[in-house]
């Protein structure tokens, strides 16, 4: 076998293979629509923002959707409606929007691990954190791989708790036989580029009660009923019709995608089998992941490599792979000050963040091109000791450290 690129092989793609590319709808079908849409006039508050709700609401099983200009938005104005107060337990392992969301609300995250094969919250973890300040639980489907639901649902009833699901890369997923989305008392779903359903830029909130759609109408248009008189602190926050127009496109492909999606992983994983070191996240047997990303993690004592030094090697065979999510959110400037704040460690987010390697997946990458990634790993694997020596990063176990 020949050597990797960065051991001065030539690399196995010549062109750059991004991580991600955006799931569009054929576009002339599009154009028409984007073309009478412009010649309306009616740009924001109109019929495809309220069709692309109508719609999401039918296929998650959900009275109410409400869409927003982000999921960010989305976070922060349920929170927000909800008059949430005090603290809210949430992943450490999970990207900062949701983290963000508390902050611009006041309130204080309390970080619980997660769990080692879904890389999701682990409801016990968070049980144990649950204190007399705690008014919510603000949980993620990572990758599109379903949260324990059913235990989260079932604790935050128990202990009178609001339950809120980051849901940004879970349109398409189902868990225990019922769509993600109708879940919990609010999931927020992400229409940004790298997302299921691309709106270009975009969020929107599945929900069950009718009260807080109705607040989170006013609250994506500053608070504003249409009084001139807010009924909360709300923000310009709204769907434009243009980006909606454009989900409505993809959610006809949505199917689709996820169908793909979950080929692509399990011809990754048919790919690693036999590779040590290599392993996967677990999805539930009643559970179906959108697999929004497909992720490794490296033993670096049986893989012979770390996940930086395999990072650094990949990257050199002009793959782009992504370290999500690390550092994770304790770790980061805006949160650690938030850390240590009660008992229990994050030892299993260190582990799964230190480890983890996001590799490339979008419905338009070819079988043969997942293959090549495959060897290019493999490649790696069989020079690893001359690749760990180049790098100077002799495979040392990461050891978690909890304080
Ligand atoms: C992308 C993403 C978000 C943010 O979505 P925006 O629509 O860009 O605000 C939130 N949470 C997770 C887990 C994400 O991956």
């Amino acid at each position: 076998m020949s050597s990797p690129a960065v051991l001065g092989g030539s690399p196995v793609f010549l062109q750059k293979v991004p991580i991600v590319r955006p799931a569009l709808p054929p576009l002339e079908p599009l154009l028409r629509d984007a073309r009478d849409l412009l010649e309306s006039g009616q740009l924001t508050n109109g019929r495809y923002v309220r069709e692309l709700e109508r719609k999401l609401a039918e296929r998650l099983g959900v009275p109410e959707c409400v869409a927003l200009s982000s999921c960010t938005s989305g976070l922060t104005l349920v929170l927000r409606a909800l008059e949430l107060e005090g603290e809210v337990i949430l992943p450490s392992f999970t990207f900062f929007a949701a983290g963000h969301a508390l902050l611009w609300n006041g309130l204080t995250p309390v970080f619980a691990d997660c769990e080692p094969h879904t890389f999701n919250i682990d409801p016990g973890r968070v049980e144990a954190l649950i204190g007399p300040a705690t008014s919510a639980i603000v949980a993620t489907h990572v990758y599109g791989n379903p949260a324990s639901t059913e235990a989260l649902e079932s604790l935050s009833r128990r202990r009178g708790l609001k339950l809120i699901f980051d849901a940004a890369h879970a349109l398409g997923s189902r868990c225990e036989g019922r769509a993600v989305g109708s879940f919990g008392d609010a999931e927020v779903f992400s229409l940004s580029p790298t997302k299921p359903l691309v709106g270009g830029e975009g969020g929107v909130v599945a929900t069950r009660h009718q009260k807080l759609a109705d607040r989170l109408r006013a609250a994506r248009n500053y608070g504003d009923h249409g009084t001139y008189d807010p009924i909360l602190l709300g923000l310009s926050a709204r769907l434009p019709e243009f980006n909606a127009l454009l989900a409505l496109h993809g959610l006809a492909y949505l199917d689709e995608g996820t169908a793909r999606h979950n080929s692509i992983a399990a011809r990754y994983m048919q790919g690693f089998k036999q590779l040590p070191g290599i392993s996967f996240q677990k999805v539930r047997p009643q559970d179906k992941s959108a697999y929004k990303d497909f992720s490794i993690v490296i033993n670096p004592a049986t893989f012979g490599l770390s996940r930086d030094a395999l990072f650094a090697a990949l990257t050199a065979e002009n793959l782009e792979v992504k370290k999500y999510f690390c550092p994770p959110l304790h770790r980061q400037a805006l949160y650690r000050r938030f850390r240590s704040r009660r008992k229990g460690t994050l030892a299993v987010t260190e582990t799964i963040s230190y480890n983890v390697l996001c590799l490339p997946m979008f419905t338009q990458i070819r079988d043969e091109v997942v293959d090549r990634i495959v060897e290019a790993v493999n490649r790696i694997y069989t020079h690893r000791a001359r690749v760990a020596a180049a790098l100077r990063q002799p495979p040392v176990v990461y050891s978690a450290t909890s304080a």
